[in-house]
């Protein structure tokens, strides 16, 4: 918790109601990456990792119950993720920064692509390319017949 630590009741804007998180697996081939590239080219949504490590889209929009005073218009119906949500975690009183990583245009999925995922993509081949050249030279080598 930081020093900053604050209550619902002084957080008017509510920063918990003004967006949607919904988790999506972590991105491990090129197929994820161009889902990513489409859901980031609409407006309003970005794909994060958060500090635990959950990927997540964020749909930046705002909920209807939300009333202009921050408060919750079906507070004693609201739904159970909501009556879930641990404040202590929440935007205004979580730990350090709220994402590890935030993509919010096709522009930066494209450079982390570039730059991160196609290096580790390659890299993985090259380790599998060379434990497979290790297991065929030890077929090839084997003994024809064992006395
Ligand atoms: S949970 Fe956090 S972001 Fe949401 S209203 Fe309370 S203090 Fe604000
Ligand atoms: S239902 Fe209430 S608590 Fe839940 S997101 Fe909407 S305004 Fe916030």
């Amino acid at each position: 918790m930081t020093e900053s630590f604050i209550t619902c009741d002084k957080c008017p804007e509510s920063t918990c109601c003004t967006k949607l998180n919904v988790n999506i697996g972590e991105p491990t081939n090129l197929d994820d990456w161009g889902e990513i590239r489409w859901m980031v080219a609409h407006k309003n949504v970005s794909v994060v990792e958060e500090q635990d490590g959950e990927w997540s889209v964020v749909f930046d929009t705002a909920c209807d119950e939300l009333l202009p005073n921050g408060d919750c218009g079906i507070y004693s119906i609201r739904p159970q993720i909501c009556a879930d949500y641990s404040m202590t975690e929440c935007p205004k009183n979580g730990l350090g920064p709220l994402y590890v990583k935030e993509f919010k245009t096709l522009e930066q999925v494209d450079e982390f692509i570039r730059e991160e995922v196609i290096p580790a993509l390659e890299e993985s081949a090259q380790n599998f390319q060379e434990q497979l050249d290790y297991q065929l030279s030890r077929v090839r080598s084997w003994p024809e017949k064992v006395s």
